[in-house]
């Protein structure tokens, strides 16, 4: 803190000073009291006039050098004028500051928008300027929905946000440029809306798709031939030459897992392409699931497995029956492929705080839990040799995640190393809905 060069008891004084000098002059003309009147009166003067140079100051511009003044006025003066070129300065390092932060953000590639609580505009980047085609001065103040009108942006843009959540869609001014647009909450009730060109890679990714879609749909034709073929083989040549049972066996069932594997590819194809909504369709999962469970006892055969369902009857969702089926099966049906013979198998559907929980669990060999985070990617294996001995595709639990994905939801795994495993998902409440014409709550069958 800046000291007065000119002390108090100085000021004091000095007014004392002044009283009493002038209090004498007026004894020697003859009244002490006008004498002080007189002198009062010019100090209060000489403050006025100080304080109208102070007024005048602080309005015709800072930037003045300070009026001349010697005391405490002086003093006054002089502080003011510090604290201007201080504040001067601070001022000076922000905008620096700013100016900084704003070349940033406009060097960015990807465009950049602030948005005010209502979504008003308030600020954009070149890169916004290219993408989403802002214009200044006209679009500042302009609600960013009004601008972009596009049926999932606007209710993209009505949400509440996290950094994670975004959505691809085409950009308002060039319908080839695909954009990634993601709307982050910062500070009092401000948004940054973030929009990258994602053509590049999204055009891969269709292309990735659209291969992969193609040739196990192209696969199918020759596959089923030579299936035909060898079982045609079969039956003729190995009455003259039985030495070619083995090798024919084998094509048959290399050729079996080739067409598992393109129908599963094929699988994973559709539910990538299609992103169409959820269905308004109610599958009956009890029924579903009754026949997975008789199903898995065929599958288990001589393995003598114990399964087992406990399944509420009456409850069914809304979606798309063949995906809900596949995925289930896939679940129920690794459960029989990775238990041991005599193993148990339960499988369970029902009503768990609203929403509805699917859940199979197993007595088998169990999961290392350093495997668990990467199950779901395709062609994943635990044991690449006892999947393959069990005529897995490593696509099984990819189409799982998949399927549950388009309902919003996630497959969970719970597995301990040679005690078993459970895999389960819950359905939100609202895609729930029960079935009326049945009484009874729990099913079960068993072996
Ligand atoms: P696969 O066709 O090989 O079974 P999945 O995607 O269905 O492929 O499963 C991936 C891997 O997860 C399997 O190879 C297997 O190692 C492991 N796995 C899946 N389900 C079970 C289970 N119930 N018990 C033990 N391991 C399992």
């Amino acid at each position: 803190m800046n000291k007065l060069s000119t002390p108090w008891p100085a000021v004091i004084s000095r007014l004392l000073a002044t009283i009493v000098g002038s209090g004498a002059i007026g004894w020697l003309l003859g009244s002490i009291t006008l004498g002080m009147l007189a002198g009062t009166l010019c100090y209060l003067a000489w403050n006025l006039s100080n304080q109208a140079r102070l007024e005048r100051w602080l309005r015709e511009g800072r930037k003045l050098e300070p009026p001349a003044s010697r005391g405490l006025w002086g003093d006054i003066f002089n502080g003011i004028h510090r604290l201007q070129k201080r504040q001067r300065k601070r001022r000076k390092r922000l905008t620096r500051i700013l100016q900084g932060v704003r070349e940033t953000i406009n060097a960015m590639p990807d465009g950049a928008v602030i948005l005010r609580e209502n979504g008003e505009i308030q600020w954009w980047n070149g890169a916004a300027r290219e993408l989403l085609g802002l214009r200044w001065p006209n679009d500042e103040g302009q609600r960013i929905a009004n601008l972009f009108r596009h049926p999932e942006f606007s209710v993209f843009i009505r949400e509440h946000h996290t950094s994670a959540s975004s959505i691809t869609v085409p950009s308002p001014v060039n319908e080839d440029l695909t954009l990634e647009v993601r709307v982050i909450p910062y500070g009092l009730n401000q948004r940054l809306l973030l929009a990258r060109d994602i053509t590049r890679l999204h055009r891969l990714e269709r292309m990735r798709r659209d291969f992969v879609a193609n040739i196990s749909h192209e696969l199918r034709t020759p596959l089923t031939v030579i299936h035909g073929l060898s079982e045609t083989l079969s039956d003729t040549v190995l009455h003259d030459v039985p030495q070619a049972a083995r090798p024919l066996e084998m094509i048959e069932q290399q050729t079996q897992r080739m067409q598992r594997l393109v129908e599963d590819l094929l699988m994973l194809s559709r539910l990538e392409i299609e992103q169409k909504p959820i269905d308004q369709t109610v599958v009956d999962v009890p029924r579903v699931l009754q026949l997975l469970v008789e199903e898995a006892k065929a599958l288990s055969g001589d393995k003598q497995h114990r399964i087992v369902g406990h399944v509420e009857p009456d409850l069914c969702v809304y979606g798309d029956e063949s995906e809900l089926r596949s995925a289930f099966s896939n679940l129920v049906f690794n459960a029989v492929k990775y238990t041991p013979a005599g193993g148990r198998i339960d499988v369970y559907w029902g009503r768990e705080g609203g929403r509805a929980r699917f859940a199979v669990s197993d007595t088998g060999i169990g999961i290392p839990s350093h495997h668990l985070p990467r199950l779901t990617e395709r062609f994943y294996r635990v044991d690449g040799g006892r999947s393959a001995r069990t005529g897995g595709t490593g696509l099984g639990l990819a189409i799982v995640k998949h399927v549950l994905s388009r309902y919003g939801i996630r497959l969970q795994i719970r597995s301990e190393l040679g005690q078993g495993s459970t895999f389960s998902c819950s359905f939100p409440e609202d895609l729930t809905v029960r079935r009326p014409d049945q009484g009874r709550t729990v099913s079960s069958a068993s072996n």
